[in-house]
């Protein structure tokens, strides 16, 4: 597995992955100053380490591929290693319901985010966000798939096993500080983090914070997406969502 280094410490990027709570201060540091972090799994065209871009999300940092520079990467041993075939396949245009910034994705859902709940109109309802009639919206199947594309979990590199840590960095790495119908990803999607018992304190209060931001008014119901590690599927009754959402194991992708 590649190493990486950010503000005098070096190590397995899987490390960083899994446990992205660790490095949350070195991280912070690094992304003020000098700005990214290096990977070491093979020097650049000329001879330099190559950067890594810092996202934060929430109160943590992931890193991820620096723009254009995938196929730099070790393609058997580093897991940002991207193709130059899929690198240059990332161009989008504007008609498109998911597009690539530099930032990250700026998608428009065929969900809304915003339902009212008197006088429902399914019209309104399926697609409120205002964007113009041009741009295509993906439905929220075509979105996880494509989220999977965009952090390179489709590609296997050959470890033995990948854990939810890893997805979740990958995930949010592709992510990025991208938006959903115009609001920024991170406020109306929540990606759960790897659990961690000495860190099940945080993760209980990230998700609950992200909770309390989805307001239901008696006139509209807000909503946001939760995508996490499936571990047991349960029968609920009809009590409120957010209450199951507390007590359930988090789900691949549904509203809250
Ligand atoms: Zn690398």
């Amino acid at each position: 597995m590649a190493q990486v280094s950010f503000d005098g410490v070096t190590v397995a990027i899987d490390d960083v992955q899994n446990n992205p709570a660790r490095y949350a201060r070195q991280l912070q540091r690094a992304k003020k100053s000098p700005g990214y972090a290096h990977c070491r799994c093979k020097p650049d065209g000329a001879g330099k380490l190559l950067r890594l871009a810092i996202r934060r999300y929430g109160a943590l940092f992931h890193l991820a591929r620096w723009p254009e520079e995938g196929p730099y990467h070790d393609a058997q041993l580093c897991p940002l290693y991207a193709s130059a075939a899929v690198a240059g396949k990332k161009k989008s245009d504007a008609s498109e319901a998911i597009q690539q910034t530099p930032s990250g994705l700026n998608v428009k859902l065929d969900a809304s985010l915003s339902v009212r709940t008197v006088e429902h109109s399914p019209r309104l309802s399926a697609n409120a966000s205002g964007t113009g009639r041009t741009r295509r919206a993906a439905p929220l199947l075509g979105f996880l798939q494509r989220v999977w594309i965009e952090a390179d979990l489709h590609i296997w590199m050959g470890a033995p096993a990948r854990s939810w840590g890893q997805c979740n960095a990958q995930v949010v790495a592709a992510l990025g500080v991208g938006k959903l119908n115009g609001k920024p990803m991170q406020d109306v999607l929540h990606v759960m983090r790897h659990y961690e018992e000495n860190e099940a304190q945080s993760i209980v209060a990230e998700f609950d914070d992200f909770l309390g931001r989805i307001k239901t008014t008696p006139a509209v119901s807000q909503r946001g997406l939760v995508l996490g590690e499936l571990r047991s599927v349960m029968l609920s009754s009809m009590a409120s969502s957010s209450s199951f959402a507390r007590q359930s194991a988090p789900s691949s992708l549904r509203d809250t």
